[in-house]
C-alpha cells in the first residue's frame, strides 16, 4: 500500500466533471505555466504557506485507503447525481503509482482525471485504463512557445494527447485563454487540428485568464510577474465550431 501527498480535498465539486463530485488535489508539477494560479501545487514535498500573517502547512501524506475510503463516504451521492471522483493537481500524474492504485479502490464509482498531459507514454496509459474521463489541458500547440511559457516542451502532451484520442475514450480539452500568449488564431487553428475528428472529445472548453492568478506566489515566498498583460481582455478566435468541435467559453 502506498501513500501519495495531497493539499486539498474539495467536496461538492460542480466544474470538475458530470454531475457532483469530490476532487483531489494532488501535490507536484513538472510545469511552472506563467499563468498557474496554484503555485502551491508545484512542489510535491508539503510546504509552508503563509496566509494572513500565519503560517500553515500546505501538503500532507495519506494512504492509499485512507483517500478511498473518505471518498467512498459520497457514494451515494455521485451515483444519485451522475458524479464521481476528480483527481487533479499539481499534475496528479506524478504520482501515478498511487493514484493508480487509489482508482483500483474506488470500484463502480466515475474517475475523472485532469492533467497537463505532462507524463510518460507508460505512465499515462497506467492511467487511461482507469479513467472515465480525462479533463485534458492544452496549453499552446507550438513546441518552442511551450516552453517559454510553461518551463517544458510539449512533445510528451502531445504524443499521449494521441494515445487518448486513439483509445476513444471520452476527454474535454481544456484551452486556457492567456491574453497575447495562446489567444493567437494561429494557435487555436493549430489546437482545433490536433482535436479534429477525436471520437472521444466532448468538448473544447476556453478558459479565461483568472485575474486571481498572482493571489498565492507571496504565501509561498514566490515572486509574480507574467510576461503578459494581465488585464488585457484575450481574443477569442472560434477555430473549433467549424471543425464540428462543441466550445464552451468559461
Ligand atoms: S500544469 Fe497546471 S498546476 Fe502545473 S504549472 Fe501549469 S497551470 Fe500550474
Amino acid at each position: 500500500m502506498s501513500s501519495g501527498i495531497i493539499f486539498s480535498i474539495e467536496e461538492f465539486a460542480i466544474n470538475d466533471g458530470p454531475g457532483i463530485r469530490t476532487t483531489v488535489f494532488l501535490k507536484g508539477c513538472p510545469l511552472r505555466c506563467a499563468w498557474c494560479h496554484n503555485p502551491e501545487s508545484w512542489k510535491r514535498e508539503p510546504q509552508i504557506m503563509v496566509k494572513k500573517g500565519r503560517e500553515e502547512m500546505c501538503g500532507y501524506s495519506i494512504e492509499a485507503a485512507d483517500l478511498a475510503g473518505r471518498l467512498k463516504r459520497d457514494e451515494a451521492l455521485y451515483r444519485d447525481s451522475g458524479g464521481g471522483v476528480t483527481f487533479t493537481g499539481g499534475e496528479p500524474l506524478m504520482q501515478a503509482a498511487f493514484l493508480t492504485e487509489v482508482m483500483d479502490l474506488l470500484p463502480g464509482i466515475h474517475k475523472a482525471v485532469e492533467t497537463s498531459g505532462y507524463a510518460s507514454p507508460e505512465t499515462f496509459r497506467e492511467v487511461l485504463s482507469r479513467t472515465d474521463l480525462f479533463l485534458f489541458d492544452i496549453k499552446l500547440a507550438d513546441p518552442e512557445l511551450h516552453r517559454q511559457f510553461t518551463g517544458a516542451g510539449n512533445a510528451p502532451i502531445l504524443q499521449n494527447l494521441q494515445t487518448l484520442i486513439a483509445s476513444g475514450k471520452p476527454f474535454v480539452a481544456r484551452v486556457p485563454l492567456i491574453p497575447g500568449v495562446n489567444d493567437t488564431p494561429e494557435n487555436m487553428e493549430a489546437t482545433a487540428e490536433l482535436l479534429e475528428g477525436a471520437s472521444g472529445l466532448q468538448r473544447v472548453e476556453l478558459l479565461r485568464y483568472n485575474q486571481m492568478a498572482g493571489a498565492k506566489y507571496p504565501m509561498v515566498g514566490l515572486p509574480y510577474d507574467p510576461p503578459f498583460q494581465e488585464k488585457q481582455e484575450p481574443k477569442i478566435h472560434d477555430a473549433f465550431t467549424k471543425k464540428g468541435i462543441k466550445l464552451l467559453i468559461l
